[in-house]
């Protein structure tokens, strides 16, 4: 397998039914790495057998599997709240469950690592939601620790401070973050540069992603997604940043416009961005 540089530029991008054709337009661009995202509604039986060769082929190297899971909004901050990650409990057992399925799917494929949003984690360590969440996240680092593979929760849902608390309690070695600088600006839960310090030592992966504070005006709102270089995030200051902590993982641009077309001129403009930052 070829050498990655240090910060090299990456991709998330979303599992289609073709795993060549979905790969194809990201490697036809340069990139050779990234995160897999794997929809919660994806077929998992015979997944192995269509990435591996695609992913071969490509000479693309996954770092993780991002799980989303059905039923996730992102609507406004309430919508995340009720839906997202391990936080509702009529979906919590299936969602951990799937969870499990794809660090058996990262073994096949030899992705070192496993990816989620848990959700808003309660701000109290002894509310029972908080403990049920706690436990999960210890049951999933476990399950993937005897596959030696790493866990990395998303950042952005809660201040640095309350995530840095929580990754303490749970108080296992493979368990990290991927950080995600915009979540902090789009969620409204801190400058993501002095976040970033803050959560270093957890930092196993990074997301290059832009956006905008919520309205003040509307309750319940989040903020909006940019193009990476044109949000709140300072992206100059976010590369000297993980410079200065000594990342030197993949500098993984994320997208999330609905238009595919201008996604696509997104991410070529970010890779221009961050080849003259990293
Ligand atoms: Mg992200």
């Amino acid at each position: 397998m070829q050498t990655l540089n240090d910060r090299e530029l990456g991709v998330i991008f979303w599992a289609g039914p073709d795993a060549a054709a979905t790969l194809a337009p990201y490697t036809d661009i340069g990139l050779r790495c990234g995160q897999l995202g794997v929809p919660g509604d994806y077929p998992l039986e015979g997944a192995a057998a269509k990435w591996k060769p695609a992913m071969e082929a490509a000479e693309f190297r996954a770092f993780t599997i991002v799980a989303s899971y059905t039923g996730e909004d992102y609507a406004d901050m309430p919508t995340v709240e009720r839906t997202v990650g391990f936080i509702p409990e009529s979906t919590r057992a299936e969602r951990v469950e799937r969870t499990l399925r794809l660090s058996d799917l990262a073994v096949e494929l030899g992705i070192p690592g496993i990816g989620c949003h848990v959700g808003f984690v309660p701000h109290d360590p002894t509310a029972p939601l908080y403990v049920a969440v706690r436990e999960d996240v210890r049951r999933i680092c476990d399950y993937t620790a005897e596959r030696g593979q790493t866990f990395v929760l998303e950042t952005g849902q809660e201040p640095a401070q309350v995530l840095l608390e929580f990754l303490h309690d749970v108080d296992r070695p493979n368990l990290g973050i991927n950080f995600d600088p915009a979540n902090m600006i789009l969620y409204g839960t801190g400058d993501p540069i002095e976040a970033l310090g803050v959560l270093a030592p957890y930092v196993l992966t990074v997301h290059c992603k832009d956006g905008d504070w919520p309205p003040k005006d509307v309750a319940g709102a989040l903020g909006t997604e940019r193009p990476l270089g044109e949000g709140s995030v300072g992206m100059e200051r976010f590369v000297a940043k993980l410079k200065e902590i000594g990342y030197k993982n993949p500098l993984i641009i994320e997208r999330e416009s609905s238009d595919p077309v201008q996604r696509m001129l997104d991410i070529r403009s970010a890779m221009a961005l961050l080849a003259r930052l990293r």
